[in-house]
């Protein structure tokens, strides 16, 4: 039903059916309840703490091949190794530091994951993510000096807002950028993130039920 919703959406927008990928985010689920979602054979997930999905996902990935485990929330620089070794994708890629510490993993040897920007879409004090204004300097940086492989960029747009505006902004920020992907709407907003752009939506409430 949440997968027919998406696909409405994208086909309302004139977009392709399969043009948007489903992140079920599985954040304070435990694995009995994360079960049943892989059984109906969803294999995207989202996790927003590194300590809490290496509890959870090495079982489950033992359990149903074919995984890929995206980071949604904040990474500290001290928790690189173990991000590392547990996801595909990290779409929270905030700061030098960080790209720097990635670098120096890639420089030991590991093989990094996919990476996302994030971008403080709303210029808010107490959300993550690189500001709007200073977003192209901090891709060409990642690209350029530090020959990171950038997929997309991610936005949590501000809360109680109109959030067109601010997903519309994250694709001409993406545009400009050469970026084709953008990581951007939630169980509250995922059709208007469809509408303009999205071609990753994080459903968390309304796959698994109130957290
Ligand atoms: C929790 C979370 C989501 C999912 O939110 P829902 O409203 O439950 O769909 C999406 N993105 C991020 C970054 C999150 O932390």
């Amino acid at each position: 039903m949440l997968r027919a919703r998406i696909e409405a959406a994208a086909q309302n927008a004139s977009r392709a059916a399969d043009a948007v990928t489903l992140i079920a985010v599985s954040k304070t689920f435990g694995a009995d309840e994360i079960a049943p979602v892989l059984e109906a054979g969803q294999r995207i997930f989202g996790e927003n703490r590194v300590q809490e999905a290496m509890a959870k996902w090495p079982g489950l990935r033992d359990r149903f091949p074919g995984v890929e485990l995206h980071l949604i929330g904040p990474l500290q620089t001290n928790k690189v190794k173990d991000a590392l070794a547990h996801f595909d994708v990290i779409q929270t890629l905030d700061r030098g530091r960080l790209a720097h510490a990635l670098v120096r993993e890639r420089e030991a040897g590991a093989q990094l994951p996919r990476l996302f920007i994030q971008v403080n879409i709303g210029e808010e004090p107490q959300k993550a993510g690189v500001l709007p204004g200073e977003a192209a300097a901090f891709i060409r940086l990642c690209r350029e000096e530090l020959r990171l492989e950038i997929e997309g960029l991610m936005c949590i747009p501000p809360a109680d807002e109109d959030p067109a505006p601010y997903f519309r902004q994250l694709g001409d920020i993406a545009r400009a950028n050469g970026l084709a992907r953008l990581s951007m709407g939630m169980s509250g907003d995922f059709e208007t993130a469809v509408a303009c752009g999205a071609t990753h939506v994080r459903i968390g409430s309304a796959l698994f039920g109130h957290r």
